[in-house]
Parts: structure tokens; sequence; C-alpha cells
């Protein structure tokens, strides 16, 4: 087995036990307005300055249902291979609690909008697994309540009050905390490259509900708990790792697992109960009366299925397919719609200026991309968006190094100063005299002088010595201040000393 997959048994007294995954993702809809009112979904601001009368839950005041929210659950139930439901329905879910001022939160229970589905991810070994999704619903947010404002008393914001969530519900498929990760970072790729939601998981766009349970191998689900709301991959790989092991102790000392929700510490990296099955809410849940079934037809499904770019592994499989990229490139590149954007535009632009094929330049595009302009940008910490080179001017520099004027090397110096400085490649090589030096008479010349000046080298190297090779070399370098073709001067030693 694999380490990838070992990393989800655990070793115990008795035997090895194995970790069962499923993963409850509550992701923002991206839309300018509530799911049933018309206050501003935006992040930040004043508390309470996105707040309706529907939001506060005024007496009297009826919810309406907003068409774009629909079609984002729709687009992202397609994306996930999801059985659209035509008819649906809300219903409350009933709870006491300060921040939720209705009283209920009004979610979808029995008919949810997006029935069963399926995500592909990749693991660290290039290998690939489903894991299929049990519902997508749509459900209201809650406001929050703010414990550090006031010694004695406990504030409440409701400006994210009755902003629309999807619930993205997977069934129990997972089995390490590196597949339960690659989930994540799937969905949260699949949910930006169609823009149904930002999947900021520091704005709280995109969190988790985490359950876990360990058995056997090949033995009837254990009992899980759910470690609600956990905000970052890493957090969550980490609270999974910690509670498999805790359940394991548990059984191992012939104890038995509570059902439980608890909560995940980052501080101290454990998770702690939080209620008890018999504390569980009764949430009572009935058909909402103020809203109408959720009903759509076909033309409705249709135009959101038109609307989807290319999703990410069809962009994948062409990439590799017709260009010829390798499957470590292509998932970089497809991992970000931007990414994948910009090396398509650059590529385009490099057979523009070399005439050559895509299929020609496609890997050293592909490893210029994902190698030196990544680096430079993660060094600067900006996203490919915010590249002060755009897809043209790498390009540009690209075309240098195909035609010879600049060696790879110093490729990579023009490059910094095309980052820093925002000019185009070909005037930094003119500006700072960084052409190379491809001219075969003067390299010959330059050749024959070292050659006159190091007789005892030239000896050592004709009797046997190869490593002085590096030598000749680096004489002609330095004697070109570092701007010879090093291919050429490579051909021309050979030929001058292998005679
Ligand atoms: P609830 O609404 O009470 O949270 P659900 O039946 O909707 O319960 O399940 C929630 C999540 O729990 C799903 O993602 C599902 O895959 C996961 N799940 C169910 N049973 C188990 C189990 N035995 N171990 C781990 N996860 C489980
Ligand atoms: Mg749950």
């Amino acid at each position: 087995m694999n380490e990838a997959n070992r990393s989800g048994i655990i070793q115990g007294a008795t035997g090895e036990w194995e970790m069962v995954i499923g993963l409850e993702v509550h992701a923002q809809v991206k839309s300018n307005a509530k799911l049933f009112s018309g206050a501003a979904t935006e992040f930040g601001g004043e508390p309470n300055n996105h707040v309706s009368l529907v939001d506060a839950a005024m007496p009297g005041m009826l919810p309406v249902i907003n068409r774009e929210c629909v079609r984002q659950a729709v687009r992202t139930g397609l994306a996930i291979g999801a059985k659209i439901n035509k008819f649906s329905i809300f219903d409350r879910k009933n709870y006491f609690y300060a921040d939720l001022p209705q009283g209920y939160q009004i979610s979808q229970f029995k008919q949810p909008v997006v029935g069963e589905g399926c995500l592909t991810i990749e693991l660290k070994d290039g290998s690939t697994k489903e894991i299929g999704i049990e519902r997508l619903h749509l459900e209201q947010d809650a406001g929050k309540s703010l414990h550090d404002q006031h010694p004695d008393l406990t504030y409440v914001d409701l400006n994210r009050s009755g902003v629309a969530l999807m619930e993205i519900v997977s069934m129990p498929d997972m089995r390490t905390p590196e597949e339960a990760g690659a989930y994540v970072r799937k969905l949260r790729t699949i949910l930006r490259y169609i823009g149904s939601c930002d999947g900021n998981m520091e704005e709280g766009s995109m969190r988790a509900d985490v359950n876990v349970s360990v058995r056997r191998a090949g033995a009837e689900l254990g009992t899980r708990c759910e470690i609600k709301n956990v905000n970052s991959i890493r957090f969550i790989m980490q609270a999974i790792r910690y509670e498999a092991q805790r359940q394991v102790d548990i059984l191992e000392d012939g104890g038995t697992i509570e059902q439980q929700t608890r909560l995940y510490d980052p501080g101290k990296g454990e998770t702690r109960a939080m209620r008890s099955k018999e504390e569980a809410h009764d949430y009572r849940y009935f058909p909402d009366p103020d809203l109408l079934p959720l009903e759509f037809d076909d033309d409705f499904i249709n135009e959101a299925r038109e609307s989807l770019p290319e999703l990410p592994d069809v962009r994948k499989a062409r990439l590799e397919e017709t260009l010829g990229l390798n499957a470590y490139n292509a998932s970089l590149l497809v991992a970000e719609k931007e990414n994948a954007d910009y090396y398509e535009a650059l590529l385009s632009a490099f057979e523009g200026l070399t005439g050559k094929p895509a299929t020609e330049l496609a890997t050293t595009a592909a490893n210029w991309v994902t190698g030196d302009f990544f680096g430079l940008l993660n060094k600067a910490g900006k996203s490919v968006s915010e590249s002060p080179v755009g897809p043209e001017a790498g390009a540009g520099l690209l075309a240098l190094v195909a035609d010879g004027t600049i060696s790879g090397r110093t490729a990579k110096d023009v490059f910094e100063i095309m980052f820093e400085t925002g000019k185009a490649a070909d005037v930094i090589v003119d500006e700072q005299g960084l052409k190379q030096v491809s001219d075969q008479g003067e390299l010959e010349a330059i050749i024959a002088r070292i050659i006159a000046d190091n007789p005892g080298q030239v000896e050592q190297y004709k009797g046997g010595k190869d490593k002085l090779f590096g030598f000749f070399v680096g004489q002609v370098m330095k004697a070109t201040g570092g701007k010879a073709n090093p291919k050429l001067v490579n051909e021309l030693l050979r030929g001058t000393l292998d005679k």
C-alpha cells in the first residue's frame, strides 16, 4: 500500500482501523443580494449595514426568492454532474439563537434543489478517486454574535443574516485526510471556475462540517462525530487526524463512540465536545408556508448549462491530449481558471511571435509559467491577475530565448527586471546589452585565443582529463561577459579541442 493510502490507517493495539470521512461544505453563493431579500452581500462593512426588514425578521415581512441564487445552485449542480430537481421545497429549520432573529433558518430538507452527483479528486501519487455527492441545497446564513465588544453584553451583527449558502453534502466516501483535503480543493476550484462562490475560506465564504468515524476495514460504518465549521483545508486535515485517533483510543480501551458535535481548536490541535446526540436540536422541519415550492423548466436548466465555462477536468485532459503537457503541469495550470487562461493566452502569443505550432512550444511555455512565473508571483505574494507581466510580455521573453537572442539563464534575470519595472523583454535586453553572442566568427576567434593562452590545459585535456572541458567553457563565458550562446560555445569547443 502506498504512503497516501497508508495515512488513513491507524494502528491500534488490537489491529488496524480505517478512517471514514464525509463533508458538508457550506459555500456562499456569489450574488449581489441575499437569498430572500434585496440587501447587499458584500463582505465587511459596518455591522448591521446590510440588513433589510426581512433579514431582521420584522413581523409581517415576507421572503422573496432571489432567482440568481437558484441559478448559481443549478450551475453548481451541473458542474458536479448532479441531478437537478425541477421541483424542490424550502423548509423551516427551527432553533433558538441570538443571531437568528426569525427563530428558524430557511433551508431545504427532504427535497433539495440538487440531488446526487460526483467529484473526481486527484491524489499526490497521481491516482484519482470518485467521491459521491449526496445533495446540494440552498439555505440562509445566520448573523454573527460579537462577544468581545462589551464586558457584559453580546452584540449581534446581522450583515450575513439571510445570505445564500449552498450546502454540499458528500457521501462518506473519503478514507484519508489527504482525500478530504483534495476534495475541498477540487470543489473550490470548480466553484471558482464557474463563479458560483469565491471560495475564500479566510473570509468564511467556504467552510466545512467534518464527519469522522473509524471502523475495521470492510466493517459496517462506525458512529460518527461531526466537527463544526472548520475554515481551512489544513485545519480540516488536522482535525480529521486528531479526531480519528481519539476515537481509536476510546475503542481500543473498550469504550464506545458517542455521536457528538465537536469543535476544532487549531491553537491546541484538538477537537472538543460541543453537544451530544441527546442534546441535539430537534429542528421540527416543516415546509415554509411563506414560500411556494421552487419549480423551473428545462429552459432554465439549459441556460444554466450553456453559461458554464470549460470545466477543470475537461480542460486538463485537453491540455494533455492536444498540447502534450504532462499531468503535473496540466494540473498546476488548471487549478485556477486564471492560471490556465494566462497560459493559453501566452501560448497563443508565443505562437504568433515564433510562427511555430503550439504543440512545439507548449511544454516550454508550461515549464516557464509553472516555474519562473509562479515562483516570482509566490515570492511577491501576488495572484496571476495581479502580475505586472502579462501573457503577451511573457511570450515576448520566451521568443527571445527561442530565437537565441538571449540564453535561458539570462532570461531569468530579464524576467525579474520585467517583473519589477513592467518593461518589455526586448527593451531590457537592448538597454542592458544582454544580447547573447551567437556570432560564430567572433566566438571562434575568442576560442582560438584561449587555446593559445592555455597550452598546459589543452595538453591535459587531450591526455584524457575530460573535466577540463568546463574550464574552457568558463573561459569563453568570462571573455564574453557571460553572454556567449552556450550551445554554440559547446559545439565550437568540441570541434576545436576534440579534433
Ligand atoms: P446530518 O444532517 O445530521 O449532519 P447526514 O445524514 O446528512 O446527517 O450526514 C452528514 C454527513 O455525514 C454526510 O457528509 C455523510 O457523508 C457523513 N456521514 C454519514 N455517516 C458517516 C459515518 N459513519 N462516518 C463518517 N461520515 C459519515
Ligand atoms: Mg450535519
